[in-house]
């Protein structure tokens, strides 16, 4: 009874087929996108991803829900255990996942992950108190500093920084790692000096510290970046505009990431197409979601940053409008 026969695995393989193509029209399918902290963008750009998707649920039957999540790392790792179908993530992490290194060094490549679009530009920010006299960033040296939890982007992304600048967690007087939700408080109540957060602007959680107290955003470049960004293709330049949050009113130069959306191989392409085309049939709609997603661009998205192959349901609704050529 245990063993299946090549002949029954055929009539097995046959019988599935064969069922397949009423499975979307007849049952609803499910599908759960990783995102981040609440108060960052990930989370509201899942939702609004999904609320377009789960709008036309009576012509595809997949239901879609967001999860918040830890953020890059954690949403990867869960990508790859099959607990999530798709999920948010900086392209530096998604670059050491495809190539098995970085965070996920000493693991396989997971070269089972692709790309369905790209989405923003995330800045490396730092947000510190103003009375911290950190105008640069190597006065960051000696402070009390937030990184972030172990599995966020920001903990990764800065501690390849810190690398690059030759620094150590030794280096300053307290590394801490708490969660977006709770550095704003953190810094407001003095017990950290400045906290370090990879995300798109505006957010919820910088929102929330600008208007407890008076805080700065501290400006990174120079050599070490200059040679971060030439050297990886998935860091570029990013500029936090002027006048988001309250007392910071000029522009702030840095650097970051991509913030580009993934799935597995495996996942149907006609979820993943469906889910495509949910967002690029109603893009006057999803760019009003989050004022951050209010600037992107159909062309940029399909290519722009993207550090794993195009999954095919992605690939084959940019195909049929034109947007690969
Ligand atoms: N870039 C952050 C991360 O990967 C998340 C930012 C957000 O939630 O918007 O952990």
């Amino acid at each position: 009874m245990s063993m299946i026969t090549p002949l029954g695995a055929v009539i097995l393989g046959l019988s599935l087929s064969a069922l397949l193509p009423n499975v979307l029209a007849t049952e609803q399918t499910f599908i759960s996108i990783g995102t981040g902290g609440v108060t960052g963008v990930y989370y509201p750009t899942g939702g609004a991803i999904c609320r377009l998707l789960n709008q036309s649920r009576s012509e595809h039957g997949i239901r879609c829900s967001v999860e918040s999540s830890g953020g890059s790392p954690d949403n990867l790792t869960a990508l790859r255990a099959g607990e999530l179908e798709v999920a948010l993530t900086q392209s530096d992490l998604e670059y050491q996942a495809y190539h098995g290194g970085g965070y996920f060094a000493g693991q396989a490549a997971f070269s089972d992950l692709r790309s369905v679009f790209a989405l923003y530009g995330e800045a490396v920010t730092i947000v510190a108190r103003k009375d911290a006299g950190i105008t640069r960033f190597d006065d960051l040296k000696g402070k009390r500093i937030n990184i972030g939890h172990p599995g966020s982007g920001q903990h990764q992304t800065m501690g390849h920084l810190f690398t690059a600048y030759g620094w150590t967690l030794n280096d300053f007087k307290l590394v801490s790692e708490l969660r977006p939700a709770d550095h704003a408080q953190a810094l407001c109540d003095n017990r950290i000096d400045a906290f370090a957060y990879v995300v798109g602007h505006p957010n919820g959680s910088i929102k929330e510290a600008a208007n407890r107290c008076d805080v700065s955003l501290v400006p990174i470049g120079g050599e070490v970046v200059d040679k971060l960004v030439a050297d990886n293709a998935y860091y570029r330049y990013i500029s936090i505009p002027a006048g988001m949050y309250r007392g910071v009113d000029e522009q702030v130069r840095t650097f970051g990431v991509g913030a580009n959306l993934v799935t597995r191989a495996e996942i149907s392409e006609e979820i993943i197409y469906q889910l495509t085309r949910a967002v690029f049939d109603n893009f006057e709609r999803f760019v009003r979601l989050h004022p951050r997603l209010a600037d992107l661009k159909k062309e940029q998205m399909v290519k722009v940053g993207l550090s794993s192959p195009l999954h095919e349901g992605a690939s084959r609704y940019f195909n049929e409008k034109g947007l690969l050529e």
